[in-house]
């Protein structure tokens, strides 16, 4: 089967690799979208440590086309998106309800064989059925929307909150439309690229900022003279990370969600984290969230086909890095078929 596989940082080769075989509790997945995350971007600037070589790309749907033994609740033809963590059942965190935060993580396409490939296997226990409603390319956005609903239920939004939501990307945008959906009255975001802040509009935000060419403090006091209930950190940016609390009111709470590299630090003033008891979280990953974001998908609570704003075939895997958060991007998607 063909596949891009990482070998280090900035060395990704489409080749030739063995198709894998089921084991006991696995399927064999004929892989039809995968979708490209910052991770990915991350790993290939080699700002996010893996196991190489490794094949990339978490973020998929497709079709199951063998079953191993003992594998009971999916079968030959059923179309498919998965949890792409694995996870040990033994630690401290997954024996207490924390299992995304696993000691022994196993995360495709970084520290085992992902899914920018003709075929994967997964687990069972993994995997979620899309139904016939929605489309490949829809259902490999469950994991990243899994992430966004994850970051929404930490951030404990209530109806009526004020949000704010720095970077509209793909996973900006899942987050607005989360945010929409837990009652948000106002959803501010802030990004420098026009055609994502009109598709943030369209998302539900209720505001937009370029915060380029205007000065996003300011336009926050227009709005919300107070300051935030809740915001987001979404783009990974160190300045926009330390003025995160300038953001927020009194007793708000920030959610770190952008993936920043390994050894950026930032400073905060604790004085006045103490003093305004602000909360500072962070989101990583997901949480029994998969199946809520198969489902939001399902019933069109979510939208996702506006994302998409380049598809590459298997074959050209290369070119996604050259693209990828360039002013015209927002969700690039690879395609198998
Ligand atoms: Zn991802
Ligand atoms: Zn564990």
């Amino acid at each position: 089967m063909k596949a891009a596989v990482l070998y280090s940082a900035g060395d990704i080769r489409v080749e030739e690799k063995p198709i894998p075989q089921p084991k006991s509790g696995e399927v064999l997945i004929k892989i039809h979208a995968c979708g490209v995350c910052g991770t990915d971007d991350a790993l290939n600037k080699g700002e996010y440590p893996a196991n190489y070589p490794v094949i990339i790309g978490h973020e998929f749907s497709g079709e199951i086309i063998e079953v191993g033994e003992s594998v009971t609740a999916f079968k030959v033809g059923d179309r498919v998106t998965v949890d792409p963590n694995r996870t040990c059942h033994k630690c401290y965190f997954c024996r207490s309800g924390l299992e995304h935060l696993c000691d022994n993580l196993q995360s495709m396409g970084v520290h085992i064989d992902g899914a920018d490939a003709e075929y994967c296997v997964m687990l069972e226990s993994n995997i979620y059925k899309i139904g016939d409603a929605i489309s490949y390319e829809e259902a490999a956005f469950c994991e990243p929307l899994a992430c966004a609903i994850h970051g929404t239920d930490l951030a404990k939004i209530k109806v009526g909150d004020a949000v704010l939501i720095i970077g509209a990307g793909g996973m900006g945008n899942l987050i607005t439309q989360c945010v929409k959906n837990s009652g948000a009255s106002t959803i501010i975001v802030s990004e420098p690229i026009a055609k994502r802040r009109d598709l943030a509009l369209s998302n539900g935000a209720t505001h937009v900022v370029d915060p380029l060419n205007t000065n996003l403090l300011t336009e926050i006091k227009k709005i919300r003279p107070m300051g935030m209930d809740v915001v987001f950190e979404v783009a990974g940016i160190s300045r926009e990370q330390a003025a995160c609390p300038s953001y927020t009111r009194k007793g708000g709470t920030i959610v770190f969600f952008g993936c920043s590299p390994k050894d950026k630090f930032i400073q905060i003033n604790p004085f006045d984290i103490n003093e305004n008891e602000q909360r500072i979280l962070g989101s990583f990953n997901n949480q029994f969230a998969t199946g809520r974001a198969v489902d939001m998908l399902v019933n069109k609570k979510i939208r996702v086909d506006n994302l998409i704003s380049h598809r590459f075939a298997l074959d050209n895997y290369l070119d996604v890095f050259s693209v990828f958060g360039t002013k015209d991007s927002v969700k690039l998607m690879v395609l198998m078929d």
